[in-house]
Formats: C-alpha cells, sequence, structure tokens
C-alpha cells in the first residue's frame, strides 16, 4: 500500500514512476483547457478518447473500398469477411473469455436482446428477472419490454434488488439471500457488472454461483465493466454478457458492440434466437442455401456482416489494451481511485459525500459523488475549469480517472478545483 501524501510534488512523482504512462501520449486529448489549465478529462465511463492509430485504422480501410470495391471483402490485409478474426483474441483478454465465446456485433441493447431471447424463456412457474435497482434506463426498457413480450406484467415479473434504507449501494450478501429466496421463480438474472451511477462493482462470481443453484440463467451488462476490471466471465460459468466499446473501449461514438456465450452453449441449436446469414457457418455461407447452418459459438449468435470501419476503430483501441495489458492496467486504476479517495477523504467536507464502495474489489475506475445542493451547478463549474465529467439526475457527479490516459497529477488538480468549488 502507498502511502500517499496531498502535495503536488508528490502526485508528479506517483507519475514518474508509473510504468503505464506513456500510454498518454497515444490518444488525442481535447484542446478544451488552457496551457497553464490542460482538460481534465474523466469521462473515459462514458466515452473513451480517440487512440492517435485510430484514424489511420479507419482510413485504410476506406482506402481498400477506394481501390479494390467489392473485392475487399477478400482482400489480403484484414479481409472483411473474416475481419473480426483478429479483434477476438483481444477482446477475449479483456473479459477472461475463450476467443470462440465472443462476437463483435450490433449496439449493446441489441445484443442484450438477441441474448434474451435465447437464455430468458420464461414459464408459469418461473417467469421473473432479477436486475439491480436504478439499472440503465436502457437496461429497465429491455427487460420490460421482454417481459411484455413473452405476456407478463414487469410489474410482477421484475424484482429490483435494493440497498438497505439510507445505504447506496447493495451487500452481497443481500443479493444472495435474494436470489436464494426468490430462486425458483426467477428465470433470469440480468444484472450489470459495475453500475453506471454508483461505480459498483458487483461480485459477479457469487451472484453466478448463487442463480446457477437456483437453476437461473445469468447475463451480464458489461458496459461499465469491459476495460475497466478484468473479468473471468468463462471461469464463473456466466451464461451471456454484453457490453459496448464506446466506453472504457475507446472505439468511438456508437461504435460496434460485444458479447460473449458461454462454451458450455457453443452448440445449442435448441435454444430459440434469431438468425441472419452471419449465423450461418462461414465455410458455406455464400452458398446460399435456403437452411441455416448454424455455426458453433458466439458468432452463432451474429445476424448481419460487420461493420468494418466500427471495427477498424475498435481494432486500433484494442490493440493498445493488448499492449498494455489488463492487469497492469487494473494496478494503476486502483492506485489512481485509492489517491483521489484519500485527497476527497481529507476534505471532511459536509457538503458531498462518496456514494462509490469503497473496496477495492467493489469498484473499478469510476468514483461518484453525491452532492447535497446545487449539483448541476458545482458540475457546470467544474467544467468552466476544465473539468469533464459529468452530472447525473438528481444530484451524483461522477469521475472517472482512467489508467490508459489519465495521471495522478490530473486527480490532485482534480481535487483542487474540487475543493475550491465544493467551500465557496
Ligand atoms: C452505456 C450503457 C448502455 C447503452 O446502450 P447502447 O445500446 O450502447 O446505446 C446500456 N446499458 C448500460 C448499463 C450502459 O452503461
Amino acid at each position: 500500500m502507498i502511502h500517499f501524501q496531498n502535495t503536488e510534488s508528490f502526485a508528479l512523482q506517483l507519475d514518474r514512476e508509473d510504468p503505464l504512462a506513456g500510454f498518454r501520449e497515444q490518444f488525442h486529448f481535447p484542446p478544451l483547457g488552457t496551457a497553464a489549465d490542460p482538460l481534465i478529462y474523466f469521462c473515459g465511463n462514458s466515452l473513451g478518447l480517440q487512440p492517435k492509430g485510430t484514424k489511420a485504422a479507419v482510413v485504410a480501410e476506406l482506402d481498400d473500398w477506394a481501390e479494390l470495391g467489392v473485392h475487399g471483402h477478400f482482400k489480403e490485409r484484414l479481409p472483411w469477411v473474416s475481419f473480426e478474426e483478429t479483434l477476438l483474441g483481444p477482446m477475449a483478454e479483456l473479459v477472461g473469455a475463450l476467443p470462440e465465446e465472443i462476437a463483435i456485433m450490433n449496439g449493446l441493447t441489441v445484443n442484450q436482446h438477441l441474448l434474451m431471447v435465447s437464455f430468458y424463456r420464461p414459464t408459469r412457474e418461473r417467469f421473473k428477472i432479477l436486475m439491480e435497482t436504478g439499472a440503465f434506463p436502457s437496461d429497465q426498457y429491455a427487460v420490460q419490454s421482454q417481459v411484455r413480450f413473452h405476456g407478463f406484467d414487469p410489474q410482477e415479473a421484475i424484482i429490483e434488488a435494493q440497498p438497505r434504507p439510507g445505504e447506496d449501494t447493495l451487500r452481497t450478501e443481500d443479493l444472495l439471500a435474494l436470489i436464494e429466496t426468490h430462486g425458483k421463480e426467477i428465470a433470469l438474472v440480468m444484472f450489470a457488472g459495475v453500475n453506471y451511477l454508483t461505480g459498483q462493482f458487483f461480485d459477479l462470481p457469487a451472484i453466478t454461483e448463487a442463480a446457477h443453484r437456483q437453476g437461473c440463467e445469468v447475463g451480464f451488462d458489461l458496459a461499465h465493466t469491459a476495460g475497466n476490471v478484468p473479468l473471468r466471465l468463462h471461469e464463473w460459468k456466466v451464461d451471456f454478457a454484453v457490453w459496448c466499446s464506446y466506453k472504457y473501449l475507446n472505439s468511438g461514438p456508437g461504435g460496434v458492440a460485444g458479447c460473449f456465450v458461454h462454451e458450455r452453449h457453443r452448440m445449442r441449436p435448441d435454444l430459440p434466437r434469431f438468425a441472419g446469414w452471419w449465423s450461418t457457418d462461414p465455410k458455406i455461407r455464400f452458398e446460399m442455401r435456403p437452411q441455416l447452418e448454424l455455426q458453433p459459438g458466439a458468432a452463432g449468435w451474429q445476424l448481419s456482416n460487420l461493420p468494418i470501419l466500427s471495427m477498424a476503430a475498435l481494432k486500433a483501441s484494442l490493440d493498445v489494451f493488448h499492449k498494455a495489458g489488463i492487469e497492469n492496467l487494473r494496478r494503476k486504476s486502483e492506485a489512481l481511485s485509492a489517491y483521489l479517495l484519500f485527497l476527497l477523504d481529507g476534505m471532511t467536507s459536509p457538503k458531498f459525500s462518496v456514494i462509490t464502495p469503497r473496496d477495492l474489489q467493489a469498484r473499478g475506475c469510476q468514483i461518484s459523488l453525491r452532492v447535497f445542493e446545487r449539483g448541476r451547478e458545482i458540475y457546470q463549474k467544474l467544467e468552466e475549469q476544465h473539468v469533464i465529467g459529468d452530472f447525473r439526475e438528481p444530484n451524483v457527479i461522477r469521475v472517472a480517472p482512467v489508467p490508459l490516459y489519465n495521471t495522478f497529477h490530473e486527480v490532485w488538480r482534480f481535487v483542487q478545483k474540487w475543493q475550491a468549488i465544493i467551500e465557496n
């Protein structure tokens, strides 16, 4: 454990000793600050910054299109028909999966629906979905609409796990007890990995194990988790997971999403699913047969041919992640957030509180601050002083120092600004 100090020179020293410091150079920083007071971008949990390699990677595919037209599908360098092959390994590393358990396709919510088609198969006795209260709205709408699609009433069919009164985050023991109590009625546990608002990182292996003991399927939304904390989806036997790539994974706005389906479901023609020509075995895809020959693994949930420009952007970012290593990134991330908490704790201000769990195992990059009054105004002042995080209704300011491109000095500078604004 590092013995932290609240001085600028100490923060700068941590940066000098940071083995990952060089990766910052590989990103574009929006020129929204000044030379004396450069922008502090703590919003990689919402839209990651652009890697400097992205433009060239996208332009290379545009050039191939210009020069080869339709022959680009079978070109020598990164043929479009199988473009995903070079992304599956690096993506699998980030979430602890086998490459065959990964597919890169669509948007997050689309993938969530496609996998719920297969893994939410309610019966009269077992028709409920367990999710965390205050889940991201898209997840709530997706789950509600799936429940209705199967003819059930969301009021009855959705169980929300709640923190105890007066607490901000869920206790694992309460969640596990809830699974045990209602397990036989629950068809699917559909939880976030890291909650978008509180930054709480749930105990995914414990949830999975408890749910499986009750015979429930388990899916995770890893929008705020992939690229943030290391995962072991395969080892934990998670049934499926979905995530977007434009947050921690820096693939650009609306970037193509990921999904995971566990190896034990690799060949399950019995599972209902929505299919398309990209679900079929690639060896015979272009024989244009009327019958689907399902391909094994997560790729069997693909429908359409791949969005190459978006995949090229994602590849540029995954290359950076692969070089840095997710375990190394996690070590730095833990130190960054611990330093941020140390500095905030030094303020002993009654005007805000940290709602993200203190326990390292229960948080990732993001620290969420509840401001008791004037939250929006305080966030506005931060932006005026060249800090980008974000404000979420009704009173939460989220800041996420990410290990690929943020520094300890930025954490220190942020707290200087925060203190001046909050105590005014
Ligand atoms: C960001 C986020 C989404 C966004 O869904 P898209 O389909 O990518 O627009 C959904 N769920 C969670 C938990 C998120 O954090």
